[in-house]
């Protein structure tokens, strides 16, 4: 007696073996022919696997009849072919044991069909639901081929801080990390005194590992980091968290269009991997959550990603022609809904817009000549926006230093960074991929609270 997956027992090869199979009902139907059929699933793929369950069972009056959706079970059976249309194989049960009842007057996934919102509510079970495995299962093969794709390209996989005491850039999306005690802290000249907090100074969750992941790039040549981020800001979007991970890959001897490439190959792998590995799923995708996805997703693994300069993208948007909610402007972010035309209608593929203006970006963007812009370069793509950030980074140590007063930075908080470009400095570059929002281009999902096992928004830290 071999325990194996539903996803094992739903293959033909598994036919004529002797099996227990453990998991959750989702469904009991009983036959005037004195049996029971029990849709069994265990997580292990998108599919049950039917289980006839004969009324001879010794407890068949007394437990097989009563078996309610949602409770768990362990299951002893023989894989057979199965005659049933949509189905390779069933099992039929010579022993069935009930671990865990649920009480269908209160268990809330009774029944099917319930909104979004409403499962996001209950968190804790949502995991049981055909549309949180499958996103489980995608986001977790995602992760599996970040990992493959930069391991097999030689990148070092490398652990940045999540607590920082760097003062580091946009200071208002930080999450402060402190031992004080809010209702009594230590005062000096009348403000709160950090020197005596736990760090000896202020610290925070970390918005991103970059500036320490160039470090170790600037040794070890290629190098990525892959973990939890943290930014404080007040956005109730659709495609915002407060708790999201990211893959930051960083390269040295890597200028913008290396940059681009790589971006590039690393997303058409993302999908191809999903594709290839996840067939199941993507399908359940493209049939119940979003008609387009699969056409989509093969279209941006076969085009070229168009390329051009923020410039040019901010005289198309002004040419469109289109009421705004956020008026266009040359020095003006792109937003979303700007991002969105570019990459769903006006080129329909995705789109890397490059050469932003120095105003816009983080001070250790590359500057460009023009006196004017900056080598980053945001990737677009058609269901989302932007989903990847990146730059070539400055590596020249003045310039560096005048872009920092530039943007109200003080150099001495740095010196750790500019020792960087002091001693050995090299051209380099990298990017940020936002994993969740990477989970919602692949899965056509409309909301990025559903592709993370616990969101954390602005008012929301349940679980
Ligand atoms: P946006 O303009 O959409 O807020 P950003 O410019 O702040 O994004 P970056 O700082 O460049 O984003 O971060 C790199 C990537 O991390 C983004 O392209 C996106 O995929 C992801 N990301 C950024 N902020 C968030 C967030 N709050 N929640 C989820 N993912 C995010
Ligand atoms: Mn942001």
């Amino acid at each position: 007696m071999d325990k194996i997956t539903v996803s094992d027992a739903r293959r033909v090869e598994a036919v004529g073996r002797s099996v227990r199979l453990q998991g959750w009902v989702r469904t009991r139907r009983d036959s005037k022919g004195g049996f029971s059929f029990i849709e069994l699933n265990d997580g292990s793929c998108q599919g049950n696997v039917q289980v006839v369950a004969p009324g001879e069972l010794p407890n068949y009056e007394a437990v097989v009849k009563h078996l309610h959706t949602g409770a768990s079970v362990s299951i002893d059976g023989e894989v057979k072919a199965s005659p049933a249309k949509g189905q390779a194989t069933e099992v039929h049960a010579t022993h069935v044991e009930l671990l865990g009842d649920a009480d269908p007057e209160t268990y809330q996934l009774q029944k099917k069909g319930h909104s979004m919102e409403f499962l996001r509510g209950i968190a804790h079970l949502r995991p049981r639901t055909n549309t949180f495995g499958a996103v489980a299962r995608l986001r977790n093969q995602i992760s599996k081929s970040i990992h493959d794709f930069f391991q097999e390209r030689g990148f070092l996989y490398v652990h940045t801080p999540i607590i920082t005491a760097s003062d580091c850039e946009g200071a208002g999306e930080l999450f402060r990390v402190t031992t004080i005690d809010p209702d009594a802290p230590p005062k000096a000249e009348g403000k709160v005194d950090y020197t005596k907090d736990f760090f000896g100074k202020p610290a925070f969750l970390t918005v991103s590992g970059q500036l320490q992941a160039e470090t170790f790039a600037c040794g070890l040549g290629k190098v990525y980091t892959f973990g939890p981020t943290f930014r404080a800001e007040n956005s109730n979007t659709p495609r915002h968290l407060a708790e999201f991970w990211m893959v930051e890959p960083e390269m040295a001897f890597f200028d913008l269009t290396d940059n681009m490439d790589l971006a590039e190959a690393f997303i058409k792998r993302i999908i191809a991997d999903a594709l290839a590995r996840c067939p199941e799923d993507m399908k359940f995708f493209q049939e119940r959550i979003d008609k387009d996805l699969l056409t989509r997703l093969e279209g941006v693994m076969k085009t070229p990603f168009r390329r051009l300069p923020y410039t040019e993208a901010v005289d198309i948007l002004l040419a469109s022609g289109k009421a705004w909610e956020y008026p266009v402007a040359w020095g003006k972010d792109l937003q979303s809904e700007h991002e969105r035309y570019l990459a769903e209608q006006h080129f329909k593929c995705p789109v890397i817009l490059y050469d932003y203006p120095r105003t816009l970006k983080p001070f250790y963007m590359r500057c460009n000549d023009d006196g004017k812009t900056v080598r980053a370069m945001d990737v677009l793509v058609p269901g989302v926006g932007e989903i990847i950030g990146g730059s070539q980074r400055e590596e020249r140590l003045e310039i560096l230093e005048g872009r920092m007063r530039e943007q109200g930075l003080h150099p001495e908080g740095y010196q750790w960074y500019l020792d960087l470009r002091r001693y050995g400095t090299v051209p380099h570059a990298g990017f940020g991929l936002g994993l969740e929002r990477t989970v919602l281009f692949l899965s056509g999902m409309g909301n990025i609270r559903d592709v993370i096992p616990f969101p954390r928004t602005p008012g929301s830290a349940e679980f």
